[in-house]
């Protein structure tokens, strides 16, 4: 029999069950609590992300609306500068898809497209909003 000075100590799964680790740094009664608590982990990391990445996918549309109806003042359409939508928290890296012609980048949120352009004469980067016919 070998013998051990460590005590019994839980299974760090969650499944409630004690052993008696046969080294100290073993914190699963066996590989397979060990396997399924890892599966668990990647699976609620993968799925804390996505619903991050929905909020700010919500956060975006809001803020977009907000904005037709602020500066468009009810309108199908609103020119606003960047910065402004920015500073409300309107992260332009989110979009659904973009499509591209020669002319143009489009981003297409859930009710509304989005196209940049700089300003003339200053350069000042502008967002084109524009109400969708076709909600996706
Ligand atoms: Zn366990």
């Amino acid at each position: 029999m070998v013998s051990t000075n460590l005590n019994k100590r839980e299974c760090k799964c969650g499944c409630g069950q004690w052993f008696v680790p046969t080294r100290s740094d073993k914190q699963y009664f066996n590989k397979s609590h060990a396997d399924k608590h890892y599966g668990q982990r990647v699976r609620n990391k993968k799925q804390r992300k996505y619903y991050e990445e929905d909020k700010i996918f919500h956060r975006n549309e809001e803020l977009l609306l907000d904005a037709l109806n602020t500066w468009g003042r009810g309108a199908e359409l609103a020119i606003i500068p960047l910065v402004e939508l920015i500073a409300k928290g309107f992260k332009s890296e989110y979009y659904i898809i973009k499509t591209e012609d020669k002319n143009s980048t489009i981003f297409h949120y859930y009710s509304v497209s989005v196209c940049y352009y700089s300003n003339e004469p200053d350069g000042e980067k502008m967002a084109l909003i524009t109400l969708k016919e076709e909600v996706y």
